[in-house]
């Protein structure tokens, strides 16, 4: 492709774009497509010879697209958000464009002190202590990663990147309810999950502080090292939030690193009402959220604050000859604060978004988010016929279909899986379950960029029709 048609077909693709984001709603939610379908209607063999675009972008609009989950629908209220913004999109335009290896200072100054400044941003935003660093990782999954290697590089004076590891026992603590990304941490770093210990949690789906108490004193009679408990704001099933005062005193006395898993509910952090729920924070030892959640970014971006940056840099610093520089003192490498080598650009896409909407912008979009969220909560707390399975705490309902109180557990398990297939084969909304106590439960989440009142009304009264249609049948 020359110069003249990337032009051409760059503008193209804008007018395609701004179209897609103006006819987003015209789109099924989620993708009515059967497995292999798409698979099957590409071609076995790579080109042998070029082809020309506008057969590329014809396929990609016949052939992808039905393919396509529409993240950005605003009636997508599965699993969590994964919410752009006009900026944003533009700002990984630019990223791409420019196509910089960031990895040190050097490789492009402005990434690296961009990316120092919107941390700082975004530290001063969600009230981090100001003393922690900030760095962008790919998500939160690699943030938490980092953060057990850190902790374990700490903990043994750096010892088991030097010498591999010996006979001594780790353990590391979470809630019941922890993300998925805990426990493949957990095995990536070497610990064994054997010694991932799960704490119980309460009625709320948070952890119980004094059983966490238990755990670790019970270990350390043992003979075993108790060595992070991470703390999850907002967890996945019910977006519970552990009690990170009562855990951080908890492991003070221990000398146990704090790693706080705020992936979603982080970017509620904006809020003053929300700050509770960091109450102590300087008591514990990293924190990472995802803007590419909750806070109007693409992914990827997910913010990783951390209080002791020298444990952060000693585990992961490399120093080959072909790298060493010369601004090492004064300078950011990022580099040296994680996993890969190679890093995109990815502070852009976040100043355009702090920049466009301000912070009343953000914390507009997220107040909104919950008020429709706390208002919908009203209205099936008073329904009769629907249940709330657990007391909503930022954006995410949790509920089920409750026709006749003679149902068996397992009736009502199939009766709102059929709701749920049902309602999700529409088009008209996608929302994902979860199972609590058994009990089958429709699970949504209200955080889409552009969702508005009218999406979660018209969801509501296609959720009452459609269970009452499928149990009268
Ligand atoms: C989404 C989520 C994760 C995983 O985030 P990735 O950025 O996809 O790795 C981890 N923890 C919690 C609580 C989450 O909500």
């Amino acid at each position: 492709m020359d110069k003249k048609d990337f032009r051409k077909y760059a503008h193209e693709l804008v007018d395609w774009m701004a179209d897609y984001l103006e006819n987003v709603e015209q789109y099924p939610v989620k993708s009515q497509v059967v497995p292999k379908e798409i698979f099957n209607k590409l071609p076995e063999l790579p080109p042998t010879k070029p082809e020309q675009f506008k057969d590329i972008f014809e396929d990609f609009q016949k052939i992808i697209i039905p393919g396509m989950t529409h993240w950005q629908h605003p009636s997508f209220f599965a699993y969590f958000p994964a919410n752009s913004s006009p900026p944003s999109i533009l700002g990984e335009m630019l990223t791409s464009t420019l196509a910089a290896q960031c990895m040190v200072w050097q490789t492009s100054p402005a990434a690296a002190e961009l990316e120092e400044k919107v941390m700082d941003w975004l530290k001063i935003m969600l009230s981090i202590p100001q003393s922690w660093s900030g760095v962008i990782q790919d998500t939160a999954s690699t943030a938490t990663l980092v953060a057990l290697l850190s902790a374990r590089e700490k903990k043994t004076d750096y010892l088991i990147n030097q010498k591999g590891f010996a006979q001594q026992k780790f353990r590391i603590y979470c809630s019941s309810e922890t993300h998925s990304s805990i426990d493949k941490a957990v095995k990536i770093a070497g610990f064994g999950i054997e010694n991932l210990v799960k704490i119980e949690v309460n009625d709320a789906f948070a952890m119980i502080p004094e059983e966490l108490e238990k755990a670790i004193s019970q270990d350390i009679e043992n003979g075993l090292t108790p060595l992070c408990v991470i703390v999850t704001l907002g967890t996945t099933s019910t977006t519970a939030i552990d009690p990170l005062d009562k855990i951080t005193e908890i492991c003070q006395k221990y000398s146990i690193w704090v790693h706080v898993d705020a992936a979603l509910a982080g970017s509620a952090l904006v809020l003053d009402e929300m700050k509770w729920m960091i109450h102590r924070i300087e008591l514990a030892d990293s924190f990472v959220f995802n803007p590419h959640k909750w806070m109007l970014t693409n992914f990827d971006c997910s913010a990783y604050f951390v209080k002791d940056t020298e444990s952060l840099i000693k585990t992961f610093e490399i120093m080959p000859e072909y790298l060493k520089t010369n601004e090492k003192e004064t300078v950011n490498n990022y580099r040296d604060w994680g996993i890969p080598l190679g890093r995109r650009f990815r502070a852009l896409k976040l100043w355009f978004v702090i920049r466009s909407y301000g912070i009343e912008g953000i914390q507009a979009k997220i107040r909104n988010h919950i008020k429709i969220a706390e208002d919908l909560e009203q209205k099936i707390t008073l329904h009769d016929q629907f249940e709330l399975l657990v007391p909503r705490s930022l954006n995410l309902l949790c509920f089920r279909y409750v026709p006749d109180a003679n149902l068996t557990n397992e009736e009502l398990n199939n009766l709102n899986q059929k709701i749920l297939e049902t309602l999700n084969a529409s088009g008209k909304l996608f929302i994902t379950h979860t199972k609590l106590h058994q009990k089958y439960t429709l699970r949504m989440q209200i955080g889409q960029t552009e969702v508005t009142r009218q999406h979660v009304d018209a969801a509501w009264e296609l959720i009452k029709k459609t269970s009452i249609e499928i149990n009268s049948k």
